[in-house]
């Protein structure tokens, strides 16, 4: 894995073209509304970036034992921009009434569940090495993890930390540690899929959206990173007002 880690590193990085095209082609896109235009971007960028992994993935001829069912990771630190767990709730908010009401009822007996865990995550900056094993101590499920299923409930729009960590060994090392060897993060190309995402936004912005149209705070909601799990208690609480 080391020689394969090396040989991406030195000569398969990409150049950013593929995020350049797609957001030219953005532009030709249209939704009803901007803030569907808005995360029909951010599903789009987020496949770009899967597919770069797997122009990768045949170049070096990996294929990652990352299954359905195999959530490991789901226990890590997810640090992801207010922004990004904006998008992840709009997400959620045109799925058909049947899977939202799922979600929001999941969502609602998470944050009861782990309430504890919550407050012990609010008290910890989960930045530094030593912060992220206290994090995986705390044995807290991602908030969009179906523990019964261990299956990811947004799925389609899983952020770039669940999107770029991927194994290619025993599945079972995730779980026994927190950044296994066997393991390979791509989370270089969340660069180029955060330039592209302002870039699109910028764009929208010129063209006379606004915060309100687009059901964000910009560029506030992309200035932070925050876990997962308090981004999302935080909307929950708003949401109830
Ligand atoms: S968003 Fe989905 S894939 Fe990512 S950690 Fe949460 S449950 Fe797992």
């Amino acid at each position: 894995m080391a020689a394969i880690c090396e040989r991406i590193n030195e000569s398969l990085i990409p150049d950013g073209s593929r995020f350049d095209v797609a957001v030219d082609r953005l532009y030709e896109h249209e939704e009803p509304t901007a803030a569907e235009q808005l995360l029909h971007a951010y599903q789009r960028l987020l496949e770009v970036v899967d597919e770069e992994i797997a122009t990768i993935e045949q170049q070096t001829q990996l294929a990652p034992s990352c299954r359905k069912g195999c959530a490991h990771c789901c226990y890590y630190p997810i640090v992801i921009t207010p922004l990004e767990a904006k998008l992840i709730i709009a997400y959620v908010d045109v799925l058909p009434e049947r899977d939202k009401e799922r979600v929001a009822g999941h969502l609602q007996q998470y944050f009861r569940q782990y309430r504890s865990q919550l407050r012990e995550l609010r008290e910890q900056s989960y930045e530094e090495a030593d912060d992220k094993r206290l994090y995986k101590s705390l044995h807290l499920p991602c908030p969009m993890l179906d523990t019964q299923s261990g299956s990811c409930l947004a799925y389609a729009v899983r952020p770039i930390p669940c999107r770029t960590y991927l194994n290619y060994s025993d599945p079972r090392v995730c779980g026994d540690e927190l950044l296994p060897k066997e393991s390979f993060s791509y989370a270089f190309l969340g660069e180029y899929y955060m330039q592209a995402l302002h870039e699109y936004i910028q764009a929208l912005l010129m063209d006379g959206e606004d915060d309100e149209t687009l059901g964000i705070v910009y560029p506030d909601d992309s200035l932070e990173m925050e876990p997962l799990p308090l981004l999302l208690e935080k909307w929950l609480l708003s949401a109830r007002g």
